[in-house]
């Protein structure tokens, strides 16, 4: 691929200078906060750069990020679903290692990522805050084509991610990505180096999905985690199954055997044990011999 020298430094515009030449502005509803700031900039995507090529950059927005990777000439697929923003895009970084998709990244399906990304790779990405709990859920689902990812999200949600058992930040998000992967805050970024400012601030986390826990096993960890959290204040055996054959009472038999007990609260379960919950629900949950 041939390098296109982006001069960053020189060429990088305020967001709210480019918004303005471009006659654009920035929609809440799409989680449009652009980082202004360049060092941060840079840590994000020495981050990325740590964990390998070649990249999908999430809502690449004005570029402050995509820059940095064109740069580097390094192959990036860049999904922005704003047409605005993704024709301007389309414009700055033709020529160069990155292909920008106009598309809402939730409804792509996984034969474009298999096709781009036969050997895999890694999400790079200031996530919009409006749909980030679903674009991780998606990540988890994709975890075979993109084992790393290095992505900003809120700092109130980063907590809840890395939560440990027996908090309230502890919940359905940190039990999932407790047991597919290894995530790690990296650091925190101030409210300030955004444009338009949000009121709260930001982290940057690495998560590293771990091979090994299977499509199956996943999607009934799903069925027992959200079971469990569906009424957080009431105690694990009054949550509601009816996946479960059986229901309450294979439930009640199921905790037990994985070593939890049937009184005690959702926050309190550790994920290993909600893992070994999961592969007893999905012994439980395969139709028997005929
Ligand atoms: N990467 C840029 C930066 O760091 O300044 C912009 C980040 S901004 C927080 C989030 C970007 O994601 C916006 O450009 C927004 O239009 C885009 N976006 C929002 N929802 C999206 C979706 N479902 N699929 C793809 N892009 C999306």
């Amino acid at each position: 691929m041939p390098r296109r020298d982006f001069p960053a430094e020189r060429d990088a515009e305020h967001p709210a200078r480019l918004l303005s030449r471009l006659g654009l502005s920035p929609r809440k509803k799409l989680g449009q906060n652009f980082l202004h700031d360049r060092n941060i900039a840079r840590k994000i995507v020495s981050l990325a750069l740590s964990m390998g090529p070649p990249f999908l950059e999430i809502g690449p927005g004005l570029g402050a990020l995509t820059d940095l990777l064109a740069e580097e000439g390094q192959k990036t697929v860049a999904v922005e679903v704003d047409r605005g923003f993704a024709a301007y895009l389309r414009g700055r970084y033709e020529g160069s290692s990155v292909e920008v998709v106009e598309a809402d990244f939730l409804g792509l399906p996984d034969a474009v990522w298999k096709d781009r990304f036969p050997d895999g790779g890694t999400v790079v990405g200031n996530l919009p805050y409006s749909v980030s709990s679903p674009i991780l859920l998606r990540l988890m689902e994709l975890r075979r084509i993109f084992p790393r990812a290095a992505l900003m999200l809120q700092k109130e949600v980063v907590d809840r991610l890395c939560a440990p058992p027996g908090g309230k930040t502890y919940g359905i998000l940190s039990v999932y990505l407790a047991v597919l992967s290894g995530i790690r805050e990296e650091f925190t970024v101030r409210g300030s180096c955004f444009t338009p400012s949000p009121d709260v601030d930001s982290a940057v986390v690495t998560v590293r999905f771990r091979s090994g826990i299977s499509d199956e096993t996943f999607h009934r960890l799903q069925a027992v985690v959200r079971a469990a959290f569906a009424q957080r204040r009431k105690t694990l055996r009054n949550a509601p199954v009816p996946f479960l054959p059986g229901g309450t009472q294979t439930w009640c038999g199921l905790l037990a055997e994985a070593g939890i007990d049937p009184s005690s609260r959702a926050e309190t379960v550790p994920p290993d044990r909600y893992l070994a919950l999961a592969g007893l629900a999905c012994a439980a949950m395969r139709p028997g011999p005929p």
